[in-house]
């Protein structure tokens, strides 16, 4: 499978009222100029629209999870929930290994092994909101 699934979409300018296409790789937000009269159209390209592994888009900023608080040696627990699909960064409190978690179901303890030094960093994650 190839990363540069580009999908073509048709949006209609809020300024001259005329249609026109626009290419798009991820969900997410657009502003692009239109191609009649060069007034600004700004849109959003849901995930629903975009390609599934295209869901997050890679310029997005990756949030921290939380907090890691020590619950015994080289265990660690994150209070904050995740989202379900999202990318998130941890830092490990034992190491400052930075890891990236995406977090794949809901309700469950999940667990991330710090690769650098083992150090278990558990959370929970839920499902996101539409
Ligand atoms: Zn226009
Ligand atoms: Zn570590």
């Amino acid at each position: 499978m190839s990363n540069s699934e580009i999908m073509v979409l048709k949006r209609q300018c809020d300024s001259c009222g005329k249609s026109f296409k626009v290419k798009v790789k991820n969900a997410g937000r657009y502003r692009v100029a239109c191609p009649h009269c060069k007034n600004m159209v700004r849109f959003v390209v849901t995930k629903d629209e975009a390609p599934a592994k295209m869901v997050i888009a890679p310029r997005f900023i990756v949030p921290e999870l939380g907090h890691p608080e020590k619950v015994k040696d080289k265990l660690y627990v994150i209070k904050k929930r995740g989202i379900v699909g999202h990318p998130y960064k941890v830092v490990c409190p034992d190491c400052n290994n930075e890891m990236s978690i995406i977090p794949p179901e809901a309700g469950k303890v999940l667990r991330t092994r710090c690769e650098k030094c083992g150090t278990i960093i558990a959370y929970k994650a839920v499902e996101p909101k539409e």
